[in-house]
């Protein structure tokens, strides 16, 4: 069950294995890279301890407490805060839609003409 919206975690892949994923994407953005991170890590220093966590499909570990959507709309929170550029927003889209029934923070990309 996800830790924030109480949901049954689907499509169990963890918050540290994006956050790699993220970082990855990064390193075309050092600045942001450098901003970001340090946010991505405090969120799952806290998470870290959860012990019913279900078990991630990419690294084994039981450490998807927090589902792909609420992560990726976390994460999605710091970028707005840092007043990232629509090139960045529109790309994290691309690459980290966990939006899959197109209910969440896809509606709010399409009025803003990110996706
Ligand atoms: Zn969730
Ligand atoms: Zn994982």
């Amino acid at each position: 069950m996800c830790d924030v919206c109480r949901e049954a975690v689907v499509n169990p892949i963890c918050p540290s294995c994006i956050t790699t994923e993220i970082e990855a994407w990064l390193v075309l953005y050092p600045n942001l890279n450098r901003e970001l991170m340090p946010r991505l890590e405090r969120f799952l220093e806290k998470i870290k301890h959860k012990t019913d966590a279900t078990k991630c499909i990419q690294c084994k570990n039981k450490r998807a407490a927090v589902c792909p959507y609420c992560f990726t709309s976390h994460v999605l929170d710091n970028l707005k805060e840092l007043k990232s550029n629509n090139v960045i927003m529109t790309e994290f889209f691309e690459f980290f839609n966990f939006d899959l029934h197109h209910t969440g923070y896809t509606k709010e990309a399409e009025r803003l003409g990110l996706i």
